[in-house]
């Protein structure tokens, strides 16, 4: 069987936009652009970026939330691209999402209960006994008290109603979970409870998760591979390891510079990125970097460099190290 539960190829989201309410002229955000991309089954994969670097429109993408201008994915096998309506909803039992934001994911006029429950009565599982049973033996198993059922989501501190959220997500058992910076709205001391309870999920389900962050230092402690991304393009790829241990692309040294060394006695050397990211409307010409990069050559600001393989399993997207 295929290793791979997840391949994206040249996959891309275009988003057209009027330059003015009179105007016949479109601009063009490419938020993702061109991205190929395999996840294994039972693996972590972090996806890394700055904020509107196009890594949380991939993971709608993926889960056909939103529809892909072009490109290919393929879940297990299957083109999702090419899904009837019905097919999909099948396939959305396989793929669920954890939203960043656990304050606004969930409706705050339903119980937890009900919020839970929506996923069963949506795919007609089980009657409303069993319905109640399976909710309780969720809240149980993502570490809160079943007898919390009938509460609200406001009577949860932030690092709960994640919980709830992620008893949510795993309700219909799914294989792929797309993790949307899941961590990044709660306290520091709550990130590592929430990431421990994912990490023990996927070992209890065998779960395969996307894990988006736009902070390398959570992705660490969670993923297998990494892959960076910057202005709609995957720029590195690589184990965790690697891309901690010998980073190639500029960006994810840049990246790395700022992730905090849990020893005073080490000497880290901040690297400072100039500027914002270029306005994705109108990219750099070139290496879409090479307007922020301290290794800037002639080269950089005319061709964009290919993303290739260097080494096994390490694959980069800059000319000085291609
Ligand atoms: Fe920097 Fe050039 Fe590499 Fe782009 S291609 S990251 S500008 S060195």
């Amino acid at each position: 069987m295929n290793d791979d539960i997840l391949t994206l190829n040249e996959l891309k989201k275009y988003f057209f936009k009027k330059d003015g309410f009179f105007s016949l002229q479109q601009s063009v955000v490419k938020a993702v652009d061109g991205v190929n991309l395999s996840i294994k089954r039972g693996e972590t994969l972090g996806l890394v970026g700055e904020s509107g670097c196009g890594k949380s429109t991939l993971g709608r993408l993926i889960l056909k939330l939103e529809e892909p201008t072009a490109g290919r994915i393929c879940f297990e096998g299957e083109d999702v691209t090419a899904c009837s309506k019905k097919k999909m909803r099948s396939l959305r039992k396989e793929m669920q999402i954890i939203f960043q934001d656990p304050y606004s994911s969930l409706n705050p006029r339903k119980t937890i209960g009900k919020i839970i429950e929506e996923p069963f009565i949506i795919h007609g599982i089980g009657d409303r006994k069993q319905r109640k049973e399976k909710v309780k033996k969720l809240l149980d198993l993502v570490g809160l008290r079943p007898e919390y059922i009938d509460r609200y989501p406001h009577e949860f501190s932030g690092g709960q109603r994640q919980r709830i959220g992620i008893a949510r997500a795993i309700s219909l058992h799914p294989k792929l979970i797309i993790a949307d910076e899941p961590v990044s709205a709660l306290d520091v001391s709550i990130q590592a409870q929430v990431l421990n309870l994912l990490y023990a999920l996927q070992e209890e389900f065998h779960l395969t998760y996307l894990f988006i962050a736009h902070d390398l230092s959570v992705v660490k402690f969670v993923s297998d591979r990494v892959a960076v991304m910057y202005l709609g393009r995957i720029v590195e790829l690589a184990k965790s390891t690697k891309i901690y241990n010998n980073s190639l692309h500029p960006y994810t040294e840049a990246l790395l510079s700022a992730v905090p060394v849990p020893d005073p006695t080490m000497k880290k050397k901040r690297i400072i990125l100039e500027g914002d990211p270029p306005n994705p409307i109108d990219p750099p010409s070139g290496c879409y970097f090479h307007t922020r990069c301290m290794y800037k050559m002639n080269i950089c600001d005319k061709e964009y460099p290919p993303i290739k393989e260097v080494e096994k399993g390490h694959f980069v997207a800059c000319h000085i190290r291609c």
